[in-house]
């Protein structure tokens, strides 16, 4: 696969100061992201709808009426993962259930996007409702990681990542319940940013596990991930669990001090069971911070142990509900008419939802029903505050924690579809952040000996993304800079 046209080659920042400059226009920088989709496209299906000619037309509309600095996307090309709501277009969920369904309003993140004067190229592929750590539940089709086209590219924001590493555009949005960005992040090698719970609106987000969802960016650089959380971070009316608390001023950022930086390294992500070469990556870039005069420790979050536990009753019971409303007669699919209601309720969400999904449904549902609530949710409850306490105390004397993003490179396809526990244990890294609500930066720490992106990440506490972001750009300094993805099958 040839390399990127230079134009789709460019980072948020610096094609943002090349259309200011007039140097290429807005239409000019979409046309060459839309062509690399095209090209790319056949080898890694990170996408579920390319909006080529909407795209062109906004990028020539904006191009019209000229180049507006205090937009900060202006003329940017975007892709979100299809669980954001745009108006006019189809949104599935990753699912049959959803195929067809065009919204009639827009997520506010699309919304703040569009303000933004960002252009909507595509939206990405994801297991289905989110549910996943490798994209393969796609209910479409499993999207292929550009560094080796053979292993997946993590999940649940699988094609939001696949897309950005292989240059189909230079920002993505995806969503995190249990690591959906920072996973697939790290397993196709670019930045993706948790930001506190409450930091971005999820109105117009389809909903998975509601107290744990939340919208945030990916790119190829930090400060790239900055520019775009600064264009929808924020309160808004429309979702109350939005916070009120004014967001930092993400877009323009500066590396701390290294020698007054404490990051804490909880012993039970950093004991656990590695890929030796994911181990190598992971000690090389510590020892590289080290170097750089920061004080590094490990202690103790014992309540880690149980977040898997916790968090997969906590995320199917929300599931259960939140899939409740998909029953044949308010959304998308139908099965054929069935002579009761209970068979057409059954009809549809047996042939319009996945296995994946509805292991979920079953697995929430039963958590929840008396008899069991106490034993399983209620339990998981308990767990997760321990968790948040955990964190909490940790911040008392630290300014980070510093975290692996997965004990393992990407895999090749098809490795545990038929093992969900194993790909829940997975998950075991990312997890955490979400029982505690905190922010989270995952960026590359380096490639491993089979050339596959190793990713690190940096938990601070919430509301705090600035600073986070600004260590993120410390540790992006020292790390190796990633070449482009080679785009074949090793
Ligand atoms: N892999 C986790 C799950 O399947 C997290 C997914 C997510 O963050 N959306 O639930």
């Amino acid at each position: 696969m040839a390399q990127a046209p230079s134009l789709a080659s460019l980072g948020l920042a610096e094609a943002r100061a090349g259309l200011l400059k007039k140097e290429f226009s807005a239409r000019e920088l979409a046309e060459a992201c839309l062509d690399r989709v095209s090209e790319t496209e056949p080898l890694i299906s990170a996408c579920l709808h390319v909006f080529r000619d909407e795209a062109l037309r906004e990028a020539s509309l904006l191009d019209a009426a000229g180049p507006k600095a205090e937009r900060i996307l202006w003329g940017l090309p975007v892709t979100v993962k299809d669980v954001y709501l745009a108006r006019g277009a189809p949104t599935t969920a990753g699912s049959r259930m959803l195929k067809g369904y065009v919204s009639g309003y827009e997520a506010e993140v699309v919304t703040r996007l569009r303000r933004a004067g960002a252009v909507l190229c595509a939206k990405t592929n994801l297991d289905e409702y989110a549910m996943g750590s490798s994209t393969e539940f796609s209910a479409f089709r499993p999207t292929r990681n550009p560094w080796d086209l053979s292993r997946v590219p993590g999940g649940s924001s699988g094609g939001a990542a696949a897309g950005i590493s292989a240059r189909q555009a230079p920002g993505a949005f995806g969503t995190d319940t249990g690591g959906s960005i920072r996973q697939p992040a790290a397993l196709c090698g670019c930045v993706g940013l948790k930001p506190s719970y409450g930091r971005v609106s999820r109105y117009g987000i389809v909903a998975y596990g509601s107290s744990l969802d939340q919208a945030g960016p990916l790119a190829r650089s930090v400060s790239d991930c900055g520019l775009l959380l600064a264009a929808v971070a924020g309160p808004d009316g429309k979702d109350s669990t939005s916070s009120r608390i004014p967001p930092e001023d993400y877009a323009s950022l500066s590396p701390p001090e290294p020698g007054r930086l404490r990051f804490a390294l909880p012993r039970e992500l950093w004991e656990a069971r590695f890929d030796p070469e994911t181990e190598k990556v992971l000690r090389a870039a510590l020892r590289l911070l080290e170097g750089a005069g920061a004080s590094l420790e490990a202690v103790p979050m014992p309540a880690l142990r149980f977040s898997v536990a916790a968090y997969y009753v906590l995320a199917a019971a929300e599931a259960s509900t939140n899939l409740a409303r998909y029953d044949g007669v308010r959304y998308g699919y139908r099965a054929p008419e069935k002579s009761d209601l209970l068979g057409l309720y059954r009809g549809s969400r047996t042939a319009g939802l996945g296995r994946e999904a509805r292991r979920r449904i079953l697995l929430g549902t039963f958590a929840l029903s008396s008899g069991y609530y106490d034993a399983y949710f209620r339990k998981a409850a308990q767990v997760r505050r321990l968790i948040h306490d955990a964190f909490s105390g940790v911040y008392k004397g630290f300014d980070f924690i510093l975290a692996p993003v997965s004990s393992v490179p990407a895999w090749p396809l098809g490795s545990f579809t038929d093992d969900p526990l194993t790909q829940y244990q997975l998950d075991m890294m990312t997890l955490p952040l979400n029982l505690h609500g905190g922010p989270g930066l995952s960026l590359p720490a380096g490639l491993g000996g089979d050339g596959l992106p190793v990713g690190i990440q940096i938990l601070g506490p919430a509301f705090r993304e600035k600073p986070l972001l600004e260590a993120g750009l410390l540790l992006e300094g020292l790390f190796p800079r990633l070449p482009e993805p080679p785009l074949k099958a090793l």
